[in-house]
């Protein structure tokens, strides 16, 4: 079998990636390979991000890659923090102080305009084939203050109305059933069946 390497040392992403692809590939993480360079995400835009670190590791390592970026996109910022999720109350990235500046630029905002996204892209590029690119969304709207401890970055201030919690309230089993990531993940499923051939 061939090796497929994830761009990531999350080993959350990279047990849903290896579920994804172990029947057709080996795979592989940033773990495997800790020489890469390490790549800024300076891009504009969720796409440029994922594709810039898939096709720099894949040219370097000479193998297939995936790599994601994902954000948080709220409405009545204007798609804030979008891109810049991470690190949207400065360096170094401190995910109370991300959540304290959303909510701070929410304050008087009523909860019907407090509707947001979750979005992420994943890019798979191949050296000498075209980077395969899948996107995934999670609707849902902003609270007034964190609840739940579950997850990571802005999942305490995330309502999802299917469930009426948190996504920091949710299980992690059910977070990732419904979460950008996975759905992401399912569509690039979609996508490469065919292209891909077992
Ligand atoms: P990454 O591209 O997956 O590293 O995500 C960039 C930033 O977006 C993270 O540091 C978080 O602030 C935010 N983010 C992405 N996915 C999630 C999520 O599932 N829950 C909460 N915050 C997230």
């Amino acid at each position: 079998m061939n090796e497929l390497v994830v761009a990531t040392k999350n080993k959350g992403k990279l047990a849903d990636f290896q579920t994804l692809f172990t029947d057709r590939y080996i795979v592989k993480s940033l773990y495997d390979y800790p020489e890469v360079p390490e790549i800024i995400e300076d891009g504009d835009t969720f796409h440029e991000n994922a594709a810039k670190k898939a096709e720099t590791l894949a040219a370097y390592l000479q193998k297939p890659v995936i790599a994601d970026d994902s954000g948080l996109l709220i409405d009545a910022l204007g798609g804030k923090p979008g891109v810049y999720s991470a690190r949207y109350a400065g360096e170094p990235k401190n995910d109370q102080a991300n959540i304290d500046k959303v909510l701070s630029e929410l304050d008087g905002v009523p909860t019907q305009k407090r509707t947001a996204r979750f979005f992420c892209v994943i890019a798979l590029a191949e050296p000498g084939k075209e980077t395969i690119f899948a996107e995934g969304a999670c609707e849902g709207r902003i609270t007034e203050k964190p609840t739940g401890s579950n997850g990571f970055g802005y999942d305490p201030i995330f309502f999802v109305p299917s469930h009426g919690q948190t996504m920091a309230e949710l299980s992690a089993g059910t977070k990732n059933q419904l979460s950008h990531r996975a759905r992401a993940l399912t569509a690039l499923k979609e996508t490469i069946e065919g292209v891909w051939p077992k």
